[in-house]
């Protein structure tokens, strides 16, 4: 556990337990506040924020970072649907070929069997 983080389990007015959450807007990123976990939200208004406000080197570079991250996430979401899109293609590729030589065989064998034939009236 973070030493930062409440030990104690608040209770809100409301009866709910109060959770640590983190903040991920641009003015606070990455920023811890405890809230009501209710479904009434915060009506009792009990917020707190756990961290000190972030200083302005952090407020700058953190969203950008996380804009990077997010990006970088959808781009290998967006290639792992691609590359399940390249293995059902090489599935149906694989049972072409497959089909090709059974087709193979049997003319093989029509061929064979047809010679015999040919060769059994000569
Ligand atoms: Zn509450």
């Amino acid at each position: 556990m973070d030493s930062d983080e409440p030990e104690v389990v608040r209770i809100c007015k409301c009866g709910h337990d109060l959770v640590v959450r983190t903040s991920w807007t641009n003015s606070n990123p990455g920023r811890r506040f405890q809230s009501c976990s209710g479904d009434a939200g915060n009506q009792y208004g009990v917020f707190e924020w756990i961290d000190p406000p972030r200083c302005r080197r952090s407020i700058d570079v953190i969203p950008g970072l996380l804009k990077r991250l997010n990006n970088q996430e959808k781009q290998l979401k967006d290639n792992g649907q691609k590359l399940h899109g390249l293995e059902a293609r090489e599935d149906d590729i694989m049972v072409y070929r497959l089909c090709e030589i059974v087709a193979c065989v049997i003319i093989l064998v029509l061929l064979i069997l047809y010679l015999r034939a040919t060769i059994v009236c000569m």
